[in-house]
């Protein structure tokens, strides 16, 4: 079964409800050709509603880009799955800056995991390794590690709802990148080891994101690798024409690989 390509803009802290707004009618008749590609905004709290509301009528998602673990209560500062789920249909979940800033371990980030699935959204999961941990040689066992962590307990008739990004820390707003041969070695370490836990013809419909500076112009590179299903992307999802074009590549490269297979 082909995989659809999945292009997620992680808007990080840009953009306010007004300036989303604006964004999104400007994005809209742009992305309106490109439907062969799932495209997820993901704006901070304050602007979702906008954003919500601007792509009524279109088949552009929305995402969350944190969630707390409790349902309600005295959480001062925090958003509830029941709150998002009016306004979302994706949370991203484990972000380094969130793992980094907010102190989100691998326990944390497996209960955001059930809490979405047992209220009908789909993470986005990410996972990567800093710089030290790259250039000690230590990737792969780091990423397998919070890659079983964050999906101890998710039942096999729910992992294909979950996007998982590899995200190399090193690479996330840096301008530098992974090159596409390495992203997408890690990235087949990650389905072998979904396929390990679950089986291949699961690890083969689960979607896997590369994350990490991706641009227009490094797009393909990472597209046409055949373990590579789209891009989380932070700094270019800012500006539309550049997001676009990552989804123009996005579904350009899909094609491609998919005409190669036969
Ligand atoms: C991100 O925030 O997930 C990200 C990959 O950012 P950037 O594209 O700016 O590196």
């Amino acid at each position: 079964m082909a995989r659809i390509p999945i292009v997620a803009g992680n808007w990080k802290m840009n953009k306010s409800p007004v300036q989303a707004t604006a964004f999104v009618h400007e994005l809209i008749p742009l992305l309106a050709p490109l439907t062969e590609a799932e495209r997820v905004l993901c704006p901070p709290f304050i602007s979702i509603p906008s954003v919500h509301a601007a792509v009524q009528g279109t088949s552009i998602k929305v995402g969350a880009q944190n969630v707390h673990t409790e349902l309600h209560g005295a959480y001062t500062g925090s958003i509830s799955v029941t709150m998002l789920k009016e306004l979302v249909e994706y949370v991203i979940v484990g972000h380094s800056e969130v793992r980094e800033y907010l102190g989100e371990t691998d326990v944390v980030i497996n209960s955001k995991i059930q809490l979405l699935l047992n209220h009908g959204l789909k993470p986005i999961l990410a996972v990567g390794e800093s710089l030290s941990q790259f250039e000690a040689g230590l990737t792969e066992s780091f990423v397998v590690g919070q890659l079983k962590a964050a999906l101890e307990g998710i039942p096999m008739d729910e992992i294909h709802k979950i996007v998982i990004a590899y995200e190399p820390i090193w690479a996330i707003g840096s301008g530098r990148t992974a090159t596409g041969a390495q992203a997408n070695d890690i990235i087949g370490l990650i389905r072998f080891t979904v396929g390990q836990l679950y089986g291949t013809a699961i690890a083969d419909q689960v979607r896997i994101q590369y994350g990490g500076s991706v641009k227009p112009n490094n797009m393909r590179e990472f597209m046409r690798q055949p373990e590579i299903d789209g891009a989380l992307v932070g700094g270019a999802s800012l500006h539309s024409g550049d997001f676009v074009e990552l989804t123009r590549i996005a579904i350009e490269a899909t094609h491609e690989k998919a005409a190669e297979a036969r």
